[in-house]
């Protein structure tokens, strides 16, 4: 009998098409009244699938998971990839089990599954959404090729802090670029039917306020008011729950005093209730039982309580609705309509997934074998990689390499690495088979350039795996000898420095965002011997360029590209594409200025002017070295005057703001043209500038564009002192260009 008959056997083949909402809501009801009270809780619990669920278990652990599966009382895994063994996983449920409900395979797919793609802060530098709906389409179809229905992706915290290892999972330090960055990637996912079995369920993570950690210490207290949580956090969020994402999953992190996972007021008051969005809320890993170290909960059970009363769905591997769940409904603590409700939830994502229709939908080896890291896909690594990269500085215009330039030494540990480009987070990457930086430069240099390489010092040494502390070279510099001496020979030097793959990601916070290692003293023993250097960053964290920036004539931010990654920077060094990313995350001065955002607010002591005391540093300038929004490009783009179809409007009227962008330089070139406001008095403290509407332009040279832009109350309205959304009446002033800091202006009232 297949799965689906026996739990629909009142109602008739659907006539409608498979993704009719009401149709499946009926579907949902009858399912839920076939189930024991034991089964419903089964639906509530993910399980780890890194035992092996191919062979005979064992352990006691393993083996009561085993026989929880067959009983149909385990409603997902997370970690089992690959259409043989999600086959034989689901298997277990579907030949055991009474109801035969399929399970949801889940996994982080966070930047690519085989193929892949830049990190997601890296990617952001793109500022195209359209390319990062491709990339997470591509990721998505790798990922369903895989046997996988669900990704925990994409990440929307918001992050002001370089600190934060997990900053590099993330869209930067904007709400608005991360609203339209999390929608663009969810559709991605998605697509338009989450029926077709080449898209997969996403997620939007952590909700909330997991970016906010406190000094930049992942899982650290986060402590911040209800109008930064709304104005600031939770923007990203509503977007994704209005663009239908699947799924949600919940954080570690406290938020003034309530951990998340325990928290009503996000997952019910909020994002249930007046968002209205009728999802599934998955735990963060073991986030339920954590209520325990967090000391709201003294045992399994009351954390189990609170979890499910807040609104928290699935139990990623924490065991507290396993244990304690039924005892908690059978006495009366928890009402079984939370329980209804939450299985509701997570049988919609299943039905829409058309799990009950076919549960072996996503197991189709030949897919599978023609989808992962296919010629197709690498090209779309390829155009992401180039997309993504920021040209940070230019001096004496030394990039893109003129063909004068006949000898190039490569320099530096991560010149020829393999591995780390692929970044952390890399699901089922093959270890180092990225493209270098060194193959790059030789697949791209023009014949006869000599090229010659040395690493000049190792970066890390030993362990570099999830949570262990990582060592880095700290004392062996034998290889500098033979780069001080390459780079006397060269006519030009490619400096490759930066980050380990694994020195963002979970769990890895640093206090010191400057070159870890001996990579410092390399920096200077090169430019010491040769003063033509470009220098090509690889990190997933905003990094102290201080020196290298007064010391440095080109910067080339590359984070971790991917797959393709050589090749995007070749193409971009020897001038076969022209960069035009823009940092999604403002770049410090030094490591002290953290955390660090352009869309600060002016302090009661006003910049500069007559008063000594205004809110500055003694031994640094307090601005970012290089801000929220720039990146250079191989050409000049000259902006006109703003110009205001009319000086006010007022509620349901509007304005257009259109500026003229030129291309004065002599190669055709890409700008991100940013619209930014200011509410100069609010009911609540403003900040000085945000970023309200962006548009990508292409010009050839000479050639010139008027961008118009709509500004309407949408755009104005906030979260007020009313703890409301609203557009206040009030004076305001735009501001658009090329980045953060050089704008142009003009002022309009709201009446
Ligand atoms: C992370 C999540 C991730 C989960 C499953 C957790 O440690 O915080 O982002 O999705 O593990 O791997």
């Amino acid at each position: 009998l297949s799965l689906g008959l026996l739990a629909f056997s009142t109602y008739k083949k659907p006539v409608v098409k498979s993704q009719d909402p009401q149709d499946i809501e009926q579907k949902i009801d009858s399912v839920l009244a076939l189930m024991t009270l034991e089964e419903k809780i089964g639906q509530m619990i993910q399980y780890n699938g890194s035992w092996d669920v191919t062979g005979p278990a064992t352990g006691t652990d393993n083996e009561k998971k085993l026989e929880n599966l067959k009983k149909g009382l385990v409603g997902s895994m997370l970690n089992v990839t690959s259409v043989e063994h999600t086959r034989k996983a689901q298997k277990i449920v579907m030949e055991n089990s009474r109801l035969k409900i399929p399970l949801i395979f889940g996994y982080d797919v966070i930047h690519g599954y085989q193929t892949m793609f830049p990190v997601p802060l890296g990617e952001s530098a793109s500022w195209d959404l359209g390319l990062m709906e491709k990339t997470a389409r591509v990721a998505g179809r790798e990922t369903a090729a895989a046997g996988v229905h669900w990704t925990f992706a994409p990440m929307m915290d918001i992050s002001r802090d370089a600190r934060w290892g997990r900053i590099m999972e993330g869209a930067g330090e904007d709400p608005y670029l991360n609203s339209k960055i999390a929608v663009a990637r969810i559709k991605g996912f998605q697509g338009d039917d989450l029926s077709d079995p080449r898209t997969i369920a996403a997620c939007a993570k952590h909700f909330a306020g997991y970016g906010f950690a406190e000094g930049g210490r992942d899982y650290n207290t986060v402590n911040i008011g209800i109008y930064e949580l709304n104005n600031t956090i939770l923007p990203p969020f509503k977007a994704a729950a209005d663009a239908g994402v699947a799924t949600f999953m919940n954080s570690f992190n406290e938020l003034d005093g309530v951990p998340a996972t325990a928290s009503t007021y996000l997952q019910r008051d909020l994002l249930k209730g007046k968002w209205q969005w009728d999802g599934f809320v998955v735990s963060d890993w073991g986030s339920i039982t954590e209520l325990i170290p967090h000391g709201v909960a003294k045992d399994k059970k009351a954390a189990a309580a609170l979890a499910v009363k807040a609104g928290s769905d699935m139990d990623m591997e924490g065991g507290a609705y396993e244990s304690s769940l039924k005892e908690l409904v059978e006495e009366g603590t928890i009402d079984e309509s939370l329980i209804d409700d939450a299985v509701k939830r997570i049988l919609r994502i299943k039905f829409r997934l058309g799990l009950f229709d076919d549960p072996y939908k996503y197991c189709d080896e030949a897919f599978e074998k023609s989808e992962l890291y296919s010629e197709a896909n690498q090209q779309v690594a390829l155009e992401a990689g180039k997309k993504s990269i920021v040209l940070l500085k230019n001096e004496g215009e030394i990039l893109p390499i003129s063909n004068s330039i006949k000898n190039i030494a490569v320099i530096g540990p991560l010149a020829n690495d393999k591995d780390s480009p692929l970044g952390n987070w890399r699901a089922h990457a093959v270890a180092n088979s990225a493209v270098s930086v060194l193959e790059g430069i030789k697949n791209h240099a023009p014949k006869g350039v000599k090229i010659s390489y040395t690493e000049g010092a190792k970066l890390s040494t030993g362990d570099r795996s999830f949570l262990n502390p990582m060592t880095f070279n700290e004392d062996d510099k034998s290889g500098f000898g033979e780069a001080e001496k390459l780079a006397k020979q060269a006519d030009l030097v490619i400096l490759v420095v930066g980050e380990d793959a694994f020195q963002t990601g979970e769990g890895r916070s640093q206090t010191n965002i400057g070159f870890a290692g001996v990579q410092d003293e390399l920096i200077r023993t090169v430019q010491k011997a040769n003063k033509n250097v470009v220098m090509v960053l690889m990190n997933g964290r905003p990094m102290d360029l201080n020196w290298s920036t007064k010391n440095i004539p080109a910067i080339v931010e590359s984070w971790f590209l991917g797959s393709q990654h050589g090749n995007a920077v070749g193409e971009v060094l020897f001038g076969k594409y022209n960069p035009s990313g823009k940092l999604p995350v403002s770049f410090p001065q030094n490591s002290g200025m953290e955390p660090l955002y352009y869309n600060q607010k002016s302090t009661g002591r006003p910049d500069g002017g007559a008063q000594v005391t205004y809110s500055h540093y003694t031994d640094s300038p307090r601005e970012a070295l290089f801000p929220f929004g720039f990146g250079l490009s191989f050409t000049e783009f000259e902006y006109g005057d703003i110009k205001l179809s009319a000086d006010s409007f007022s509620e349901n009227g509007k304005i257009e703001a259109s500026i003229s962008v030129k291309n004065t330089g002599e190669m055709a070139g890409e700008e991100t043209v940013q619209l930014y406001l200011h509410d100069l008095v609010g009911s609540i403290t403003r900040p000085n500038l945000e970023l309200k509407a962006f548009e990508k332009v292409s010009l050839q040279p000479g050639e010139s564009k008027m961008v118009r832009f709509t500004i309407d109350t949408r755009m104005i309205t906030y979260f007020t002192a009313n703890k409301k959304w609203e557009a206040e009446p009030g004076d305001f002033e735009v501001m658009i260009g090329g980045n953060s800091v050089d704008l142009k202006k003009a002022n309009f009232e709201f009446k």
